[in-house]
């Protein structure tokens, strides 16, 4: 059985797992009405290190804020939970989980004042991603575009078009699949953004193209640039894939992993990868004095 944690924080107060339950007529349960964030922390050894976790605050709250929702908490209280939590379960690395959702009240799908409002913070044991032999292919699904469902929002009703994404490619012998946006242009993997090397530089699509702006992703192309390595954000069709030098993902389950299957055809780790994982790997387990600000020690 996966170990969620001992202790669950839930509306206010540390409370033992098994106790924070919920009613089976939530709204979220029914019609999706949930945001949420993926943190994780990591144990050098000595130390917890948070990797951005102020970032992943102010996304939850943007989030929600999307779909014209907002908890109570400050983004302080949640740091400063999320901080105990994680000294509660150091020494190992840590995938941390706040969940905003909609209880009970409700006699119709509109949320109203009635509705009642749930916050969740936990945190379970993450053990270290398999990166051998990643392979994609391409999925029968889209990313659905900003009128159907805002992909910038960790809402989990975006969630279901992840799950068929990555069901699909498992099917199909695949690890995961890369889905298209509306208008036949790449966009992202089930849950974790995509780069590619063309012509010696680093592309990514463009956040118009119903990506998440993953943390990661903004982390990447800083790194990269610091680097010296030209990056790129655009709109690609499909074929653009065709002739590239090598494609990799990341995310914060995800990390950074190098695709050595891209639809049946393999490709050797690239220098730009290999370059820009070493300095993340140093920010995420090394205290990397340069990218201080990413981190908070616990
Ligand atoms: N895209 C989707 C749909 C995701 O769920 C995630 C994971 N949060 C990502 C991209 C990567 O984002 P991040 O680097 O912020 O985890």
């Amino acid at each position: 059985m996966i170990d969620y944690g001992e202790k669950i924080w839930m509306n206010g107060e540390f409370i033992d797992a098994d106790k924070a339950t919920v009613h089976v007529m939530s709204h979220a349960l029914h019609y999706g009405t949930s945001v949420f964030e993926g943190i994780k922390s990591y144990f050098d050894g000595e130390q917890q290190i948070i990797f951005r976790l102020d970032e992943h605050i102010t996304r939850l709250r943007q989030s929600a804020n999307t779909y014209g929702w907002d908890y109570e908490y400050t983004d302080q209280e949640i740091k400063t939970t999320i901080i105990e939590l994680v000294k509660m379960n150091q020494g190992r690395n840590l995938y941390i989980r706040p969940f905003f959702f909609f209880g009970t009240g409700y006699d119709a799908i509109d949320i109203n004042e009635n509705v009642v409002k749930n916050f969740i913070i936990t945190t379970w044991p993450m053990n270290e991603v398999p990166k051998d032999n990643y392979s994609l292919t391409h999925s029968s699904f889209v990313r659905p575009p900003l009128k159907v469902l805002n992909t910038q929002s960790k809402c989990a009703a975006n969630y279901v078009n992840s799950n068929s994404i990555k069901v699909e490619a498992q099917q199909k012998g695949f690890k995961d699949a890369i889905a298209l946006d509306i208008n036949g242009n790449l966009a992202e993997i089930s849950a974790a953004n995509l780069f590619f090397i063309k012509d010696d530089i680093l592309h990514t699509p463009d956040i118009e193209c119903s990506i998440l702006n993953g943390i990661t992703r903004q982390t990447i192309i800083k790194i990269a640039t610091d680097l010296g390595i030209k990056v790129q954000e655009g709109k690609y069709p499909k074929a653009t894939l065709d002739d590239c030098q090598g494609a990799f993902v990341c995310g914060t389950a995800t990390e950074m992993v190098w695709v050595k299957n891209l639809d049946g055809k393999e490709f050797d780790e690239h220098i730009y990868f290999t370059k820009i994982w070493e300095v993340f790997h140093s920010i995420l387990y090394k205290q990397n004095q340069q990218y201080k600000e990413f981190i908070t020690l616990v």
